[in-house]
């Protein structure tokens, strides 16, 4: 790696160019000339080392022909010109090379490729594309079905990702030679000043279509309206995602396509709340219900269920019916639990004879008769103590 051999080598930029470190401006430029002619890359086609030596030629002159940059890199050196001090700085100050690499990992391949080799022609996998869905209670509780309808990228069936008409074909792009890069050189009375970018004819692709193809305009990829079935896994919850692998956008060059990604909200239910895979809900019970016991109904979301109250159940007591919460997203281990928390009602508009009846019944526990009777409910007991009875 070109990047390897650097952050190694990292030369002195008065010993690149080989000259003292008194050098004038004129000795400087004299020996830039000389080392620039010998090492350059039309000289020396496909010498990768001669390549290399004439960046490292370019940047030394860049430093040390220009006066302030001379004096900042004299004081403090290389790390004068790195990005935060942290060693050798990728695509920093002077090296127009990696610079094109990270712009190209970026912007490469225009339908969101993720490739950052140098030209993009090759294998890059599809973007995932993002829905969001509405989900009712239950239907995040057992799963369901879902239609969505998204618009996608997908290789033109026309010219089957090509982007060329019929008979013809991608030429291999003249203005690059299929690099995907082009190198501009300038003369100026310094020298030759070279800097390289993305190709303006092709794009960085390399190739280009003499005869575009007419349902893709030579793009080969094309938006197409899709309507993808999902199955929304039982047990999701407000804030998950799933993805169907490989309903995203179509990969490039025969790269694997992305996901669709489906994030989901859950509506409230109007009984139960959700903490997890467990479900609670309040019942509320008559006071005759729970001083008594009871048999009575309790909700679930699969419908109700029988359920006993057992004599003298307080307030506030909370039932634990066992697997009647929400099922595990992911497969594992059983439903939640439904948490029933019982919520006594005090009776309202009470006949006159309906009063009565309760007067008597609060007189059959007696005046301040909290020794010896078991019967009485707790907390009158413990209140008729702190009133000093
Ligand atoms: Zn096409
Ligand atoms: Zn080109």
């Amino acid at each position: 790696m070109v990047k390897g051999i650097k952050m190694a080598e990292k030369r002195d930029y008065y010993e690149v160019l080989g000259v003292g470190r008194d050098a004038s401006a004129d000795e400087i430029k004299k020996a830039y000339r000389a080392l620039a002619k010998k090492y350059h890359p039309d000289v020396n086609p496909g010498d990768a080392e001669a390549e290399q030596k004439f960046k490292e030629i370019n940047e030394a002159y860049g430093v040390l022909s220009d006066p302030d940059k001379r004096s900042k890199y004299d004081a403090y050196g290389h790390s004068a010109f790195e990005a935060g001090g942290g060693g050798y700085s990728q695509g920093g100050g002077f090296d127009g090379f990696d610079m094109g690499d990270i712009f190209s990992s970026i912007f490469g391949g225009g339908f969101g490729s993720s490739s950052s080799r140098r030209a993009n022609n090759g294998p890059s996998r599809g973007s995932d594309i993002e829905a969001h869905i509405v989900l009712s209670f239950e239907e995040a509780a057992f799963g369901c079905k879902r239609e969505i309808s998204f618009n996608r990228i997908e290789n033109c069936s026309h010219c089957h990702g090509t982007g060329a008409e019929k008979g013809s074909g991608a030429e291999r792009c003249p203005t690059c030679q299929g690099r995907g890069r082009v190198v501009t050189q300038q003369r100026t009375v310094f020298g030759i000043m070279q800097s390289e970018s993305t190709c303006p004819t092709c794009n960085g692709n390399g190739r280009v279509i003499k005869n575009p193809c007419k349902n893709c305009n030579g793009k080969g990829m094309v938006r197409v309206k899709r309507t993808q079935v999902v199955d929304v896994p039982a047990g999701i919850d407000e804030g998950m995602s799933f993805a169907v692998r490989g309903a995203g956008n179509e990969g490039r060059n025969g790269g694997p396509s992305g996901d669709f990604v489906v994030e989901v909200s859950v509506r409230p239910h109007p009984l139960f709340e959700r903490d997890g895979k467990d479900l609670y809900c309040d019942v509320s019970l008559s006071f005759v219900d729970v001083a008594l016991g009871a048999e009575i109904k309790i909700p679930t979301l699969e419908g109700e269920i029988d359920y006993t109250i057992p004599e003298g159940t307080q307030t506030g007591t909370m039932f634990t019916i066992r697997q009647k919460g929400i099922a595990d997203v992911y497969g594992r281990g059983p439903k939640g639990n439904l948490y029933v928390k019982v919520v006594v009602e005090t009776p309202r508009n009470l006949s006159k004879e309906q009063k009565e009846i309760l007067k008597s019944f609060a007189q059959s526990f007696g005046p301040g008769s909290d020794d010896g009777n078991d019967d009485a409910p707790p907390k009158k007991r413990s209140f008729f103590k702190r009133r000093g009875h």
